[in-house]
């Protein structure tokens, strides 16, 4: 069964997509229990795709397939939709190194790629994108020019010269000196953040990340009359914002400006319940980003989930950093304290209904890997409470509706085909995620055998 599928994946990814596709050119995959995304669940169910879109779902029953439509039997398999980052810094990372060295379109291209193998339909990629090379390849990848899990970008915003955390702020002005291209835009005052707001409109750009942080003091903190006239002038243009926040106490007064959602949820007691459900009346979502931390201190190189797309050299580099940084040995005590703490922050924006998503801040710094650390992130999110269904939703259908990713995220007829075959359930341990058979986006198989020997070999 495996080797028949791989060859038709194999022989599936051979093949251009054909705009000019009819129905007769329609695929049944049937037989697989497909998690839609919404938290139904079908078995025995039947998805019929065609012209890079899902034509119907259903149980094998109540989906008929065109005549000489291809039928690809899924049996003992499950179907869900793509994954979505929805918080990442794409194109700095090299993978034998880290920096703007990295940054450029092949390097972006590589970085989608390496979403789209394990799963992921899209990216967020947030305010560290020259904006015209992003805009470029936004544009690129609709004409299907270009492959890979979906760019989405926003534009970034703090006060002049200020952002990200101080390593990455000069890895960000080396990207802005070499392309000669905006890619922070620094607001000091409430009309110069309108206009740069303006800006980032009249060139298409649909988000802008803002920073809310003074990084422990080093950095000059976006104040509230400056965040408040931009956030009021991206929502009379129909822009969302997304924010950079460390702290409880900021987030208030950026929920009462109308900020869309936060990016860093692991706050710890400060957000407390009744800031939990101040979100939740706000319909502000949050990305708890939890893993970015939580990863340094677990020696990933021996995971072979990541050693499948990973080189020797860089698997030995990983191995060798982790093993020579110091690792304060927490007693027992305070690491159940700790995990006891996280998983109550956690919990309470669920129990709040809160739209907890999915993201990662992957490539924000060296060696916190694309796609890999989405899975596990969601390992995080059932560890702390989460179902698995609820997990999943976090990472398909929520992303989607918050990044305007209206044709992804659920399997639903009309909607992109974009979905991962997986060998075992994830709904029973999340970690299935991780079994991954094939990943299909706009209807077409990725080549993760030819993507996994370009990566191996070329390192
Ligand atoms: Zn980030």
């Amino acid at each position: 069964m495996r080797g028949h599928l791989t060859l038709f994946l194999t022989l599936l990814a051979a093949c251009a997509p054909d705009p000019s596709a009819t129905l007769s050119d329609a695929t049944l995959f049937e037989g697989a229990r497909l998690i839609l995304g919404d938290g139904q669940v079908i078995e025995n169910g039947a998805l019929l795709v065609a012209d890079g879109r899902i034509e119907a779902v259903g149980t094998v029953d109540q989906v008929i397939a065109p005549e000489g439509s291809t039928v690809v039997d899924l049996s003992g398999k499950t179907v869900m939709p793509a994954l979505i980052d929805a918080h990442a810094h794409l194109g700095y990372e090299g993978y034998t190194g880290w920096g703007a060295q990295y940054y450029s379109r092949a390097n972006l291209i590589d970085h989608l790629e390496r979403y789209a193998y394990y799963g992921f339909g899209a990216v967020f990629s947030a305010g560290s994108d020259p904006d015209d090379l992003a805009l470029e390849l936004e544009r690129a990848q609709a004409s299907g020019e270009v492959g890979g899990a979906r760019f989405v970008f926003g534009a970034g915003m703090a006060p002049p010269g200020q952002g990200p955390n101080n390593a990455f702020l000069e890895h960000v002005r080396t990207v802005t000196d070499e392309t000669g291209q905006t890619v922070l835009r620094g607001a000091a005052t409430p009309d110069a953040g309108r206009a740069a707001v303006r800006d980032i409109a009249a060139k298409g750009i649909r988000f802008v990340k803002i920073w809310v942080d003074d990084r422990g003091g080093s950095q000059e903190k976006l104040q509230p009359p400056v965040y408040r006239a931009i956030i009021d002038e991206a929502r009379q243009l129909g822009l969302d914002i997304l924010v950079h926040q460390q702290s409880a106490e900021d987030m208030p007064d950026l929920l009462d400006a109308g900020v869309a959602g936060f990016l860093h949820g692991r706050i710890g007691p400060s957000l407390d319940q009744r800031l939990a459900a101040r979100i939740r009346e706000a319909d502000a979502f949050v990305v708890p980003n939890l893993g970015l931390g939580e990863l340094r201190g677990e020696r990933v190189a021996d995971d072979p989930f990541l050693r499948e797309t990973t080189p020797e050299g860089v698997v030995a580099r990983l191995g060798a950093a982790y093993d020579a940084r110091p690792r304060a040995t927490a007693p027992g005590a305070a690491a159940a304290a700790r995990e006891r703490e996280l998983r109550e922050g956690f919990m309470r924006l669920v129990e709040a209904g809160v739209d907890v998503v999915l993201g990662t801040d992957a490539g924000a710094v060296p060696d916190h890997y694309f796609g890999y650390a989405g899975h596990r992130e969601l390992e995080i999110f059932v560890r702390l409470g989460m179902t698995p269904m609820q997990a999943i939703e976090a990472g398909t259908r929520l992303p989607a509706e918050r990044l305007g990713l209206t044709d992804m995220g659920t399997l639903t007829a009309g909607k992109s085909a974009d979905f991962v075959i997986l060998g075992a359930n994830p709904l029973d341990d999340i970690r299935n995620t991780r079994s991954i058979d094939g990943v299909f986006l706009r209807g077409a198989a990725v080549d993760r055998v030819g993507l996994r020997r370009s990566w191996i070999d070329g390192g």
